[in-house]
Formats: structure tokens, C-alpha cells, sequence
């Protein structure tokens, strides 16, 4: 099955009592074990609406096993239960401020240790493991500040080394790069951004093909308990149905915004990987479908950005990204703030940065808006 068909079909075939197409919503908390004949005991062990939904996303990564969240933080927490205490991570320096937030002032309090690193230096990556490391955490592109990292290379590494690789593709989606092919162990997800895909849930999922991986992470899924609702599961699984037809508008509406951002004046530092200038241009061609939906650029110091953002009539100022609708966000502020400032700020998470998810609207209307925006500071 191609990638479209899996979106559509994968891990849902017709109810066979009703014949429905779409996956039953299994609002069920436990289940008669007088009646029931398949082994469902209790729905934070099993759900089969959840189950179609794990299946769903390990087809679409080209991974075994799926495990499905309550949201990407619960899918990112449980995953590092597969670590003890003494082990040592190596995490891309340019990650959600939420992952950053978990590993430094939670994951640090059980007697793990991270160290950040630029994933786009692979070298540096190597240079940084130690006797202790047992993980190599990145995403790619990175939020917000949309560094590819070659993804080969660090399945390779993590092969050579013994040590077990994690990417977050929340950024990417499965439809434009699968991390499980090219050597990683283990993919996780926000499926809050794209693949649910209209601002209506809130969830996370963990992929593999690693069985050792999987078991373990199934065991914790049901004795940490972060499970998602059924009805979320269902939202999600329609949301993924139309993920190839809703990626190829974000791609290329937000190409043509960063080109459009390129070209003004007023802005600084477009960064889309898209954009011939992006540092590892030529590596996301090579390793992405297209360039993503996300486009980050700076405007001036934090006073700037913000009455840019705030001036703006369609697109909307708010937390989040990968909905249909375009959104708007200040990270030094918003997704990022919980990093310290000097650390953000090194890392180019400055005042003037603004990040814009660019949704599917048609694009002359984000042009339009942009544009308006834009004026708005120069007067
Ligand atoms: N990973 C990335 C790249 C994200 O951008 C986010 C949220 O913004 C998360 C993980 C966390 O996901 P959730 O908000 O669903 O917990």
C-alpha cells in the first residue's frame, strides 16, 4: 500500500457486526469478561479504537509497533522510562521547550543527566558520548528554530555506538521523511500538530520496530497509565485520513510565505529549509518529501514582533502549530519561555523571533495578512 492509502485505511477495515467504515469510538472503560471473547480486560491496557490508531501510525512511520499517548509529552515522558538512573542523554539543542522543561527540571530529579548539543555538528554529537549515554534525542527540523539534522548519520552513530536514537517527527510527519527507515530506533510524536491536524486534540504517539523497545514501553504505556481517550483516538485517526492532502498545501504555502518574508525588507534571518539559503538545504532535499509547514523569522527586538503578531487580522496569535488554520507564536515568550533566558538566548531564541505555522487557507489571504502586518511596522 502506498502512503495515501495507508493514511486512509490502515488499521481500520469495516466494523463487521454494521459493516461501518469508520473505527467504532470504544467509550469503554472495562469489559464484560463474561461476554467479551478477544482478551479486552480494562481500556488502560487495551482500547481497540486506540489499537487502530497504533496501527494506523506504525504503518505510516514503516515501523512494528505503535503506542498511542495522551499527549506528546506523555509520549515523550513514558519513553524515558526505558532509562535508569546514572544514564546519560544527548539531546539536540534545539528542541520544544516542553522536552527541555521535562528532561532538565523533572527527568534531572530521577538521576538522569542531559547534555545539549547541535545536531546539525555530528561531531559534536559524538564527541559528547560518554560511557553513561544510552540516548541520542532529536528532532528535525528543530522547533523553532528549523535545523535539519541528517538523520542517517545519526541512525549510524547510534548503531556504531551501541547507543539507542529517538527523533522527534512531529515537525516532518511521517509524509515527508520516516526516520524508522533510515536507522533510527524510535520515533515519537505530537499528534496535537499535523497528524491530528485541526486544533482538536491533544495526543502523542511512540513508533518502533525494535520489539525489546516496544515491550518495554508497552509495559510502562499501562503502568504509567498516559493513555488518550478513545474519542481523541478517533478524532486523530480522521484527522490522519487526509495528512498527505493537507501537507502538500502547508508545504507549499509556506514556501511561498518564506519567500514572500525573504523578500521584506523588515524581516531578518527567514529560516525554511526550503530556502536555498537554509544551511542544510541540501540535505533536507535529499532526506524530505517537501519542507514542512513551519517558517521562522526575526522582526526587529520583542516589541516589533509582538505588535506585528498582534496586528494581524487572519492569522492567529496562539501556542501550537500543524492545524489547518495559520497560527502565530512568539517562542522567547510562549513554547520556549520555560528555558532560561540566557540559555534561549544563545541559542537564538531572541526577542525579535516569531514563529508562523502556515495553514492551508488560500495563500494570497496569508499574503494579504502579512503584508498588512508589515505595515503596521513600518509606520
Ligand atoms: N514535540 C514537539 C516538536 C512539539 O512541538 C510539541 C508541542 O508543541 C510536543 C512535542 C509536545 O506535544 P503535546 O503538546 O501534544 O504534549
Amino acid at each position: 500500500m502506498r502512503f495515501a492509502t495507508k493514511a486512509i485505511h490502515a488499521g481500520q477495515s469495516p466494523e463487521p457486526r454494521t459493516g461501518a467504515v469508520n473505527v467504532p469510538i470504544y467509550m469503554t472503560s472495562t469489559y464484560s469478561q463474561a461476554v467479551g471473547k478477544e482478551g479486552y480486560e480494562y481500556s488502560r491496557t487495551h482500547n481497540p479504537t486506540r489499537e487502530a490508531l497504533e496501527e494506523n501510525l506504525a504503518a505510516l512511520e514503516g515501523g512494528d509497533h505503535g503506542l498511542a499517548f495522551a499527549s506528546g509529552m506523555g509520549a515523550i515522558a513514558t519513553t524515558m522510562t526505558l532509562l535508569k538512573s546514572g544514564d546519560h542523554v544527548v539531546v539536540e539543542d534545539d528542541v520544544y521547550g516542553g522536552t527541555h522543561r521535562l528532561f532538565k527540571r523533572v527527568m534531572e530529579n530521577y538521576g538522569l543527566s542531559f547534555d545539549f548539543v547541535d545536531f546539525a555538528d555530528m561531531a559534536a554529537v559524538e564527541a559528547t558520548i560518554g560511557g553513561n549515554t544510552r540516548m541520542l534525542w532529536a528532532e528535525t527540523p528543530t522547533n523553532p528554530l528549523l535545523k535539519v539534522v541528517d538523520l542517517r548519520a545519526l541512525g549510524g552513530l547510534g548503531k556504531e555506538t551501541g547507543v539507542m536514537t529517538v527523533v522527534d517527527n512531529t515537525f516532518a510527519t511521517p509524509y515527508l521523511q520516516r526516520p524508522l527507515e533510515v536507522g533510527i530506533d524510535v520515533v515519537v510524536h505530537s499528534t496535537t500538530k499535523y497528524l491530528g491536524g485541526h486544533s482538536d486534540i491533544i495526543g502523542g504517539v511512540v513508533v518502533t520496530s525494535r520489539e525489546d523497545v516496544h515491550e518495554r514501553l508497552r509495559f510502562s504505556q499501562n503502568a504509567v497509565g498516559v493513555v488518550p481517550s478513545p474519542f481523541d483516538c478517533f478524532l486523530a485517526l480522521r484527522g490522519i485520513k487526509t495528512l498527505p492532502l493537507r501537507m502538500d498545501v502547508h508545504c507549499r504555502n509556506a514556501m511561498e510565505v518564506a519567500r514572500f518574508l525573504n523578500e521584506a525588507k523588515e524581516v531578518s534571518a527567514v529560516r525554511y529549509p526550503g530556502l536555498e539559503g537554509h544551511p542544510q538545504h541540501s540535505l533536507a532535499q535529499a532526506q524530505m518529501r517537501a519542507y514542512g509547514g513551519v517558517v521562522t523569522f526575526e522582526l526587529g527586538g520583542a516589541e516589533e514582533a509582538k505588535a506585528f503578531m498582534k496586528s494581524l487580522q487572519l492569522i492567529i496569535l496562539g501556542e501550537s502549530l500543524g492545524g489547518v488554520e495559520s497560527l502565530i507564536e512568539h517562542p522567547a515568550s510562549m513554547t520556549h519561555a520555560s528555558i532560561p533566558r540566557e540559555e534561549r538566548e544563545a541559542r537564538g531564541i531572541t526577542g525579535g523571533l516569531i514563529r508562523l505555522s502556515v495553514g492551508c487557507e488560500a495563500v494570497e489571504d496569508l499574503l494579504e495578512d502579512l503584508e498588512g502586518g508589515l505595515a503596521v511596522i513600518r509606520t
